[in-house]
């Protein structure tokens, strides 16, 4: 549902790009004597000048008092971005994040996917983001977007009218990854005050500071210097290119739910998600996957009615080992309907483990199968 589009060519500056484009039309020798030109030019790495799209969703990085900022708008605030790339704008929607929904994503899933096998000239992606729900959002396209080119996530924490205001920032820097060549391969990645997260284990920590977002104990993929963009590691889990999930043609995702584990909770609310339709329920548990009595019965239950049902930790951080049953079958039967199917979310976030929960669901309902999945990704 790409509302309009548009494209700014920002004039480049400078004697390094001069030397980059007059490189690559020169004749070999003339290439021979810019190879030893100055550092500026050598760290430019001859590489043809990059091409970025800002696609914009929403959220207080646009949520001017007088109106919303359009992408174009947004773009505007930052013509320093014309050093790093050609940048082009698409407006996708204008929404706060917690009102995106499931079919949102499966649409702008599909519109990337289609840009990227569209524009081979393409070098990257920056989608700007409400930062509530930002890190879902990142996650679903990490798991559904087919591409080795780079998507960043951008958002601000701060509005356009605040002082302080943290959205120019945090897009001049997602333009810069977007066009780094190194950004190739890490999967889909959060920019936000000078970090680079990985979709997988980024999350907003904090309601209100400028340094909201963080990635655990993992920490950040890398940093966004003035001078330059250093990243640390990788991804080790698939993602993009590599998933088995394909959205061409869902229009909508199967029912997952999300509840919590507390002191006394019962199991009413996980056989009421049953009741009303849930394919499956993600439980947000105590320490390394504990849940009270009642709501481990009322998991058993559910999942002898052919209801997948997923536990994380709700502690923030660490793995919940995979423990195939909670109590052996009865004597005598092989019960494989419960086999395996209690599957654990390993170190995913509850939010993220009902994302993978939802596109896992569109393959099978089988429990182990579904195991697997979350010891890949
Ligand atoms: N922080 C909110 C969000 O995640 C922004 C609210 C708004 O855009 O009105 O989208």
């Amino acid at each position: 549902m790409p509302m309009a589009s548009r494209r700014i060519r920002y004039s480049s500056c400078g004697l390094a790009r001069t030397a980059i484009r007059l490189r690559r039309w020169l004749p070999a020798a003339a290439g021979v004597w810019l190879a030893t030109a100055p550092a500026a030019v050598e760290a430019a790495q001859f590489r043809p000048r990059a091409t970025v799209r800002v696609v914009a969703t929403g959220g207080t990085i646009a949520n001017h008092p007088d109106g919303r900022l359009t992408a174009h708008e947004l773009t505007d605030l930052v013509p320093a971005a014309g050093r790093y790339a050609d940048v082009e704008t698409e407006q996708f929607a204008n929404l706060p994040s917690s009102s995106l929904t499931v079919e949102h994503w499966l649409a702008l899933a599909r519109r990337l996917n289609r840009l990227f096998s569209a524009r081979r000239d393409l070098d990257g992606v920056v989608l700007t983001s409400g930062t509530d729900t930002l890190e879902e959002t990142a996650y679903f396209l990490h798991l559904t977007v087919k591409t080795d080119r780079s998507i960043v996530v951008v958002g601000a924490m701060r509005p356009p009218n605040a002082p302080g205001y943290d959205g120019a920032a945090n897009l001049l820097d997602a333009v810069r990854v977007a066009a780094a060549p190194a950004s190739r391969n890490r999967g889909v990645v959060v920019v936000v005050n000078g970090e680079i997260h990985a979709a997988r284990d980024v999350r907003k920590a904090h309601a209100q500071r400028l340094d909201s977002f963080d990635s655990g104990r993992n920490g950040v993929l890398g940093v966004v210097d003035a001078d330059r963009i250093e990243y640390y590691r990788r991804p080790t889990r698939r993602h993009t290119r590599r998933t088995e999930f394909d959205v061409a043609r869902l229009d909508r995702l199967p029912r997952v739910v999300l509840l919590t584990s507390y002191v006394g909770a019962s199991g009413d609310l996980i056989r009421a998600a049953r009741d009303l339709g849930a394919d499956g329920v993600v439980v947000a548990a105590a320490g390394a996957g504990a849940t009270t009595p009642d709501q481990a019965d009322a998991i058993d239950e559910v999942i002898a009615d052919g209801i997948v049902v997923v536990i994380t930790t709700r502690t923030g951080g660490g793995r919940v080992p995979a423990r195939l049953r909670r109590v052996p079958p009865p004597a005598g039967t092989a019960d494989p309907r419960g086999a395996g199917r209690r599957v654990s979310g390993e170190s995913l976030s509850a939010v993220k483990a009902r994302v993978l929960l939802m596109l896992a669901l569109t393959r099978t309902r089988d429990g182990a199968e579904i195991q697997r999945m979350f010891t890949m990704y």
